[in-house]
């Protein structure tokens, strides 16, 4: 019996092919083959989630009080603990009532956002390339996404004065994120006061995603949006837990800002999930108060990693910027060769797994994202093979 009549809705066939399939379908044929892969590809950081919080998690799950459903809204106690945070970090005042939601995980909430907010047809800014949430939620929402292309020589920023009118006017969301996903840029604190003023004037609902706010390094310290005055009249920003403490399973992020824009995503989420289990909430809690020695922690061990892996480029003669934050190094191809050409030659020749730039948007392309998911002793397998590989390497930095 024929079931070509089971097609799922549009607003899932017009996404854009997800480049991570064909990479994952290639992983499972070298693992098959016996190869030891080394996967720099995800952006699942390998260390375990800290004692305290993994103690305090057990705790919470033997009392029964924590068993049922959630509050829609997050628990007192956890809202409490992010606007304490919040506070602490970036002397931001919000209100624990409405100002913060807590979400499976902020891409949940990042798409999620896109559905309570964009009409079909609606145009969400976003730009190329971006974490794939940042325009897949607004595409599965029925928006129409247009892309703003970054560029090295504008140090990946988006390029605000060469938006459009046209565009500017009819737009409804504008999603950001930086330090960034996949490029590690970091962003001077006057651009976020550009594009506050930018979204004011147009009446654009801004998004930042501040995923990376504790993975920086050599004394820099990201902005928070709502740093920047009326930035919570027209904006909010998304946290995660994911990978500062190394809980990307147990999906625990929040969203923080203008009160009416959670608002409507609480509704949404009213009706498509509970919250999170309490239980989580009090393991999120516990990880936002620990001290800033474990953060130190956590930022030397990605700033060695960044230092070891730069030098061995370099070694190769394949230069790629220094890094200020994130996990992430962002590297040039070799001149000519595509992203997906060139990071499938390295898997095939080397056993490395690193993401072409194009699997997060056109603006991609000609770059790859290198995880530094793995320790230096693992990095230094990966310089050898690659050395050994007899791959062309870029000796500069390409200018696109
Ligand atoms: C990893 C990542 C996320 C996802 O975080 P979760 O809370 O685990 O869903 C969101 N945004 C960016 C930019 C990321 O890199």
């Amino acid at each position: 019996m024929s079931l070509d009549w089971i097609q799922p809705a549009e607003r899932i066939q017009t996404l854009p092919t997800y480049v991570f399939a064909r990479l994952d379908e290639l992983k499972a044929q070298a693992r098959e083959q016996g190869q030891d892969l080394i996967d720099l590809g995800m952006g699942n950081p390998d260390g375990s989630t800290p004692p305290e919080v993994v103690e305090a998690a057990i705790r919470a799950l033997r009392n029964p009080e924590n068993h049922g459903y959630p509050p829609f809204a997050g628990t007192p106690s956890f809202r409490r603990a992010i606007t304490d945070w919040y506070r602490r970090r970036y002397g931001v005042l919000l209100n624990p009532d409405n100002e913060v939601l807590p979400l499976l995980g902020s891409k949940e909430g990042l798409a999620h956002l896109a559905m309570a907010y964009v009409n079909p047809g609606d145009l969400v800014l976003a730009p190329s390339p971006a974490y794939p949430a940042h325009f897949r939620g607004p595409i599965l929402a029925g928006g129409k996404v247009h892309s703003l292309v970054l560029k090295a020589e504008k140090n990946w920023l988006i390029d605000l004065a060469g938006i459009p009118d046209a565009i500017a006017e009819q737009t409804k969301i504008l999603y950001f994120n930086y330090p960034s996903n996949p490029t590690a840029a970091t962003a001077p604190r006057e651009f976020f006061q550009d594009i506050v003023a930018f979204a004011r004037k147009y009446e654009i609902i801004l998004v930042h995603d501040l995923c990376y706010a504790d993975l920086a390094f050599d004394g820099y310290q990201p902005t928070s949006l709502l740093e920047i005055p009326g930035a919570k009249n027209i904006g909010v920003e998304f946290h995660t837990l994911s990978k500062t403490y190394n809980m990307a399973g147990w999906r625990v992020g929040f969203v923080v800002g203008n009160s009416q824009i959670i608002k409507g995503l609480t509704t949404l989420k009213t009706n498509v999930d509970y919250g999170l289990f309490s239980a989580l909430q009090v393991a999120g809690e516990t990880a936002l108060q620990l001290s800033d020695k474990y953060l130190q922690q956590v930022q030397e061990r990605y700033r060695t990693r960044r230092d070891f892996l730069i030098q061995g480029l370099a070694e190769l003669g394949w230069t790629v910027p220094k890094t200020r934050a994130t996990m992430y190094l962002w590297a040039p191809c070799p001149t000519g060769i595509r992203s997906t050409e060139f990071a499938l030659d390295v898997l095939n020749k080397t056993g490395v797994v690193i993401t072409p730039g194009n699997a997060f948007g056109i603006g991609g392309e000609g770059y790859v994202r290198i995880s530094l998911i793995h320790d230096c002793d693992r990095l230094a397998q990966v310089i050898q093979r690659l050395k050994q590989a007899g791959i062309r390497y870029p000796s500069k930095v390409a200018v696109s």
